[in-house]
């Protein structure tokens, strides 16, 4: 059987965690583009060169590019969840051509809605270890003492935004996120799942819809 997810979400909804998890659980590839371009630019290879050169002058990688990547990652696999990637509706179409060229669908596309607040509460509890590297998220991660689960080294907080430009980078992805929602509400496709309440939590919701689905 063919399952293909879709998962989006502004910065801070948890759509990577909630993806992974999915991923491991249904035991189906998880392609994060965000994970992908990074493991080229640290690795260089010429699609890593590529983007780090559009990425020094402060520009997006292009859609083709973006489709190329997809396309090589999904080519093998009947199944598979995909994160960080449409982010326009120009990109949705063109995965739904790809897909078409391979006779597959999309099974559904979840939506993590969380309110501004919320998502500021998470982007503020994002630190790292001091000793370590290894990032955590106070809130997700369920660390209480401001300690490294790994080394017990101190956990330092990484990001300097405060609540104000935090809210306008918010409101800026929402708008950029809505027509990309309506484009899968349009096809009925889309799943609104509400992204607050414990990671375990969202992740039932997320395998309550997927288990309805399956049963059809
Ligand atoms: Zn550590």
């Amino acid at each position: 059987m063919s399952r293909i997810f879709v998962f989006l979400g502004i910065p801070g909804a948890g759509k990577g965690t909630q993806a992974k998890r999915l991923s491991n659980d249904l035991n189906i590839p998880y392609i994060g583009t965000g994970d992908i371009l990074r493991r080229n630019v640290q690795e260089k290879t010429p699609l890593g060169l590529k983007v780090k050169e559009l990425l020094d002058r402060g520009e997006l990688v292009d859609d083709e590019t973006m489709i190329e990547i997809i396309k090589n990652e999904i080519k093998n696999t009947d199944s598979f969840i995909l994160d960080g990637f449409p982010r326009t509706v120009p990109q949705a179409k063109a995965l739904d051509n790809l897909l078409n060229e391979f006779g597959k669908k999309i099974s559904c596309v979840f939506f993590l809605d969380v309110s501004d607040q919320e998502v500021i509460k998470r982007i503020l509890a994002r630190y790292s270890c001091v000793s370590c590297g290894k990032e955590f998220n106070l809130y997700l991660d369920e660390i209480s003492d401001k300690k490294c689960p790994v080394c017990g080294s101190e956990l330092k907080q990484r990001s300097d935004d405060n609540e104000q430009t935090l809210k306008e980078r918010i409101s800026q992805y929402r708008t950029k996120t809505q027509p990309l929602v309506d484009f899968y509400r349009q096809k009925d496709l889309l799943k609104v799942i509400r992204g607050e309440g414990s990671p375990d939590e969202i992740f039932s919701q997320i395998k309550k819809v997927i288990s309805r689905y399956d049963n059809n």
